[in-house]
């Protein structure tokens, strides 16, 4: 198959990348490297399966089809981008969204959509299913992100309803693992790299509020068993085991054996309490359900950040 990944020099993106290549399929990743790495990519450069386009994914698409399937993950991602690029995170999921659909519906393309569990703001349902509608704020500091994804699901759900596309949507929670980049504001890579630097942990609030993380590989095993399902979603996707800031924040420096302190501060404006997601329906439609432990997964994440750390 020839599979189009946008965002695929991203974290995701490349462990996807990885995944598909070795199934043996043709892979083109288009990327406009505002998180993403070379480095992420430098396996799979030198694969005659692999194509790199860099390009931004609000632009005409610089791709020709035909493309079997397309995985659209190309989107600012943490807090600190969309505070700074509220525009772009915007326009990467509604514009880039619509390039995307346009170009899987004329090439009959399968369109998986990574959505994100923020699609629920603060939610009404705890653990979240799918039919909870959400509630989100629609101009907080997160709202960029939360409602350009409201809005690119909306878009698959219209293309797939008045178009025949054939759309997939994947609400993704928590994801972790071997090459997040250390300054990217999310809270395990932060932990991790501050950890093994000595530094203080940041904790915001009491450090009560909840979230349950999914180890990389099984989101990729997710993804993939999405678009190769005849279930449009959408659909969660994470680990339903459920952990505290704070107590996270423990086990990172327990394992790191570090001597960092954690660091109290302010509550975030409009931080969910509590994230898990109920994956009943991953686990009827995809036959999916993680399968590495979060202090297995934590291990492989701290190994790869000393790595990079003595690489740097
Ligand atoms: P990431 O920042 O590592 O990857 C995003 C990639 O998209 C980067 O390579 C970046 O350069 C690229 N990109 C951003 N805007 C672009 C644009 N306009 N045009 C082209 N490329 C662009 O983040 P990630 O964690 O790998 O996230 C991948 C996708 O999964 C995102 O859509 C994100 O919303 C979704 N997601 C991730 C998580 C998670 O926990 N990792 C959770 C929910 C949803």
């Amino acid at each position: 198959m020839r599979v189009l990944v946008t965002g695929g020099a991203g974290f995701l993106g490349s462990a996807l990348s990885d995944r598909l290549v070795a199934d043996g399929h043709e892979v083109v990743c288009l990327d406009n490297f505002s998180t993403g790495r070379r480095s992420n990519l430098a396996a799979l450069a030198r694969s005659d399966r692999f194509a790199l386009v860099q390009a931004d994914v609000v632009d005409a698409l610089p791709v020709a089809g035909p493309f079997d399937r397309i995985y659209h993950l190309a989107s600012p991602v943490t807090c600190s981008h969309h505070a700074a690029r509220p525009i772009a995170t915007l326009r990467a999921g509604a514009e880039g969204t619509r390039r995307c659909l346009d170009l899987a519906a004329e090439c009959g393309a399968v369109f998986v959509l990574a959505s994100t569990s923020e699609i629920y703001g603060e939610p009404l349902t705890h653990p979240q299913i799918e039919t909870d509608p959400g509630r989100v704020n629609p101009i907080g500091p997160r709202s960029p992100y939360d409602e350009g994804k409201r809005f690119a699901e909306a878009l698959a759900v219209a293309y797939g309803r008045e178009r025949g596309a054939a759309v997939r949507i994947a609400r993704i929670f928590n994801t972790y693992g071997p090459r997040m980049r250390p300054d990217d504001g999310r809270v395990i890579p932060t932990f991790v790299a501050r950890a093994l630097a000595g530094r203080p942990l940041p904790v915001f609030g009491d450090g009560a509020c909840t979230r349950s993380f999914c180890y990389v590989s099984d989101m990729v095993d997710a993804l993939v068993r999405l678009a190769e399902s005849s279930y449009a979603g959408p659909v969660n996707l994470g680990n339903p085991e459920e952990v505290s800031v704070l107590d996270l924040a423990s086990e990172i420096v327990a394992l790191a054996a570090s001597k960092s302190r954690i660091e109290f501060g302010p509550p975030l404006p409009d931080d969910p309490v509590r994230r898990r997601p109920d994956i009943a329906l991953a686990r009827r439609v995809l036959g999916w359900q993680p399968t590495t432990p979060r202090r297995e997964g934590l291990r492989l994440t701290l190994d790869h950040f000393r790595k990079e750390e003595t690489l740097s």
